[in-house]
C-alpha cells in the first residue's frame, strides 16, 4: 500500500508549491491538495528547506554546563571540570538518559532528523555512556536517524591501551554504528587508526577528531589520508581539522586533494572552535575553523556541526544547526546558501544519507520555517518550525510575538 501525504501552501526556491509525497519521497511539487485523499498539512506560506542534520554532537556531554562548571573557561578547565564531575558521580545513567532525550528533542524541534554523536568510551566509563545513548536513541526510531560513534579514550596502542581496546570491542558488540578517537593525541596516530579498523568491520565507518589545534605542524590528517589510500573499503570522516586553518595555501591544496581523492568527509565545528581556540592570543585572534570553502572547491565532502552544547567545552549553544550555519557565514565567510547546505544535505552526505528536501525525487525530510529565502532563514533562525520526516509531521514549535505599537 502506498503511503501518501501532502504538504500544502508552501514556498520553495521562490515559487509556491504543494507537495505530494509517496512512501516518504516527493513525487509532485504542484498538485491540487483537494484532488488527493490523504493526510495533508497546510504550512501557512512557510518556506520549505531540506531537514537539518547534526553531523557531530556529544550527547553524553550535552547540557552538563551547570553539573560540571568550567572554572577557567578554557580547554584545561573543561577537562578538569569533566573529570571532577565524573569522579563525583554526577553522570549517573538516569540523569544522562534524561539529558540525551532532552537534547535529541531540542534538535528535532529545530528541524533535525539525523544526528551523529560521539560518546566517551574506554577510560573509567567503559561503554556505560554508549549503552545509555543506544537505549534513548531507540525511542526516536522512525523519527530521527541517530548514529552513535564510540570515541575511544587514548591510548589505543602501547602501554595502558588494553582497557581501551577491550572497550572498543565491547562497543562494537553492543552495536555502535561508528568508531572513532583522537589520533592527534595518540602516541602512534597511524597505529591508533589501524587499531580502530582492525576491530570495526568494513560496514562500520570511522569518524575521528583530527588535529583540534592551531599548531600548523600537527597534521595527523596526512596519516589519515595515507591510511585511507590503502583502505578504500572504509568510510572516514575527519572532524575539526583546526590546524588546516593555520597552514600555507599550497600545502592546504595538497591536503584537500588527498582528502577528496580518498572520499574523506570533513566536519567544521564553529561553536567549539571559536570557544576553545585562540585563547592565548590577544591580537589577530585566530578562529580555528576548518577552511571548508577551499576544501569544497577541491571536491571534499564538507559539513558543519554544533559539537558541544551547554557543557564545559562550550557554555552556550542552542541545539540548532542554523546557529552553526550563521557562524559559518560570519566567521568562515561561507555564503548563506552554502552554509545552509553544510548543516543539511552536505552533512547528510558526510553521514552517508540520501539527499532530502522539497525537491522532486528527494526524501521528504523537510523543515518549514517563516522566511522568504534561505538567507533569511539562517539570519532570523525563527524558532517557529514544522518538521517533517518522510512527509509526516514529527515536531512543531510556535512563536507568539506582540508589541504595543500598531502596524
Ligand atoms: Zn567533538
Amino acid at each position: 500500500m502506498v503511503d501518501r501525504r501532502i504538504i500544502s501552501n508552501a514556498w520553495s526556491e521562490g515559487e509556491r508549491v504543494d507537495l505530494l509525497i509517496e512512501n516518504g519521497v516527493v513525487v509532485a511539487e504542484h498538485i491540487d491538495p483537494a484532488s488527493v485523499e490523504c493526510p495533508a498539512v497546510d504550512v501557512g506560506g512557510r518556506l520549505l528547506l531540506p531537514a537539518l542534520a547534526e553531523p557531530h554532537a556529544h550527547l553524553d556531554k550535552a547540557l552538563t554546563a551547570d553539573l560540571a562548571p568550567n572554572a577557567t573557561g578554557d580547554l584545561r578547565g573543561a577537562i578538569d571540570a569533566w573529570m571532577a564531575a565524573e569522579a563525583a558521580g554526577r553522570f549517573e545513567p538516569v540523569g544522562m538518559a534524561n539529558r540525551i532525550r532532552d537534547e535529541l528533542r531540542r534538535l528535532l524541534l529545530s528541524g533535525v532528523t539525523s544526528v551523529r554523536s560521539h560518546l566517551n568510551v574506554g577510560g573509567g566509563v567503559g561503554i556505560e555512556h554508549l549503552r545509555v545513548a543506544l537505549a534513548v536513541a531507540e525511542e526516536f526510531t522512525g523519527v530521527m536517524d541517530v548514529q552513535l560513534v564510540a570515541m575511544i579514550t587514548m591510548p589505543l596502542t602501547g602501554p595502558g591501551s588494553e582497557p581501551n581496546v577491550v572497550a572498543l570491542r565491547d562497543a562494537v558488540d553492543a552495536g555502535v554504528h561508528l568508531v572513532g578517537g583522537c589520533p592527534h593525541l595518540e602516541p602512534d596516530p597511524v597505529g591508533a587508526i589501524d587499531a580502530l579498523i582492525s576491530v570495526a568491520d568494513a560496514d562500520r565507518p570511522i569518524d575521528l577528531h583530527v588535529d583540534e589545534t592551531l599548531d600548523p605542524s600537527m597534521l595527523t590528517v596526512l596519516d589519515l589520508i595515507s591510511v585511507a589510500r590503502q583502505r578504500s573499503d572504509v568510510r572516514f570522516t575527519a572532524s575539526h581539522c583546526v590546524s588546516l586553518s593555520a597552514i600555507e595555501s599550497d600545502r592546504l591544496s595538497e591536503v584537500a586533494d588527498g582528502l577528496a581523492e580518498c572520499g574523506v568527509g570533513v566536519v567544521a565545528l564553529p561553536q567549539t572552535n571559536l570557544f576553545l581556540q585562540g585563547r592565548d592570543d590577544v591580537q589577530r585572534i585566530p578562529r580555528g575553523i576548518a577552511p571548508v570553502g577551499v576544501l569544497r572547491r577541491h571536491g571534499v565532502l564538507v559539513a558543519a556541526g554544533g559539537d558541544n552544547v551547554q557543557d564545559p567545552f562550550n557554555l552556550v549553544g542552542r541545539s540548532d544547526p542554523l546557529e552553526a550555519a550563521a557562524l559559518m557565514v560570519m566567521a568562515a565567510h561561507e555564503s548563506p546558501d552554502d552554509a545552509l547546505n553544510l548543516v543539511s544535505n552536505g552533512a547528510r552526505a558526510v553521514m552517508g544519507l540520501p539527499e532530502c528536501g522539497p525537491r522532486l525525487g528527494s526524501v521528504a525530510d523537510i523543515v518549514a520555517i517563516p522566511a522568504r529565502s534561505a538567507r533569511e532563514a539562517v539570519a532570523d533562525a525563527s524558532a517557529d518550525r514544522i518538521v517533517f520526516r518522510a512527509g509526516q509531521e514529527v515536531a512543531r514549535s510556535s512563536v507568539v510575538r506582540s508589541t504595543v505599537v500598531d502596524f
